[in-house]
């Protein structure tokens, strides 16, 4: 069985995309067969792997809202054992065609069911907002993984994700877990970062992940090249600590069975 963790946190640019594209990369590096789900309409982790997103005809839009078999929608990216259910401006539109249908929260879960057996990790990359497509992620997943960017407002808007994470759980996904919180562009240089990051362990001790990202600006550059950092620039930072975060949820979860 596959487990799937979703990339969630309503505010936009604290590296979701980032962190989904290049955990999973990592993940698959370690020969853990790995999809990426993009289901954010902006489809920046489709093309952070090299997928023209312009040029798709058909996304997991068209599992969503025409039960197309997500086995015909799902590419190889080129990479080892990586593979990426692709996302366009076309599922811009369907939270609004969602909100008249039978199981509207449900239906990834049964999309991501008919795939499951392939893989060891699915990851989704949800959209900047707390919207039916990211209930449809926390539905499916069997955990929620927040990236915190290290700035001052950090905390602000967290509150409300962990709101969102325990109705989930009380009304549909009551197995739904929090995988961690990940610090992203951490700048050790900055007394600010060092602080936000000591307030947020002090605040969640055993929640936040050893594994730091650093701002890095391989990581900034690695998608324009429609490249994961490790097949972009696999001696930077980046590229290190995402592989460490690959490691720590793999010795977690096979230390948990
Ligand atoms: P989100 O998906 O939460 O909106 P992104 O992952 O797209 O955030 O990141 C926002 C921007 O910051 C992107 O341009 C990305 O390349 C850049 N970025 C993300 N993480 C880092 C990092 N650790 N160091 C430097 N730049 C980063
Ligand atoms: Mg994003």
């Amino acid at each position: 069985m596959s487990r799937i963790i979703c990339i969630a946190n309503q505010k936009g640019g604290v590296g979701k995309t980032t962190t989904a594209v290049n955990l999973a990369a990592s993940l698959a590096a370690a020969e853990r067969p790995t999809l990426i789900v993009d289901i954010d309409p902006q489809g920046n982790a489709t093309s952070g792997v090299g997928v023209e997103k312009v040029n798709l005809k058909r996304t997991v839009y068209d599992a969503l809202i025409n039960e197309v078999d997500p086995r015909e929608l799902i590419l190889d990216t080129g990479h080892p054992f990586l593979h990426i259910l692709p996302a366009n401006s076309a599922l811009a539109g369907a939270e609004l065609e969602l909100a008249g249908e039978l199981a509207r929260e449900q239906r990834l879960k049964f999309i991501l069911a008919e795939v499951a057996e392939q893989y060891s990790y699915i990851i989704i990359d949800c959209p900047p907002s707390l919207n039916l497509l990211t209930i449809n992620a926390m539905t499916a997943a069997h955990s929620v993984l927040i990236p915190l960017q290290c700035e001052f407002y950090a905390m602000e808007g967290f509150s409300q994700i962990l709101h969102t994470i325990k109705l989930i759980q009380k009304m549909i996904n009551p197995l739904l877990a929090i995988e961690g919180i990940l610090l992203t562009m951490f700048d050790a240089r900055s007394n600010l970062g060092k602080d936000v990051a000591e307030e947020i362990r002090g605040h969640f001790p055993d929640k936040v992940f050893q594994a730091v990202i650093p701002r890095n600006v391989r990581l900034a550059e690695a998608p324009s090249h429609g490249k994961p950092i490790i097949y972009y620039d696999i001696t930077s930072r980046g590229a290190a600590s995402y592989l460490q975060l690959a490691r720590e949820i793999i010795q977690r979860e096979e230390a948990n069975g």
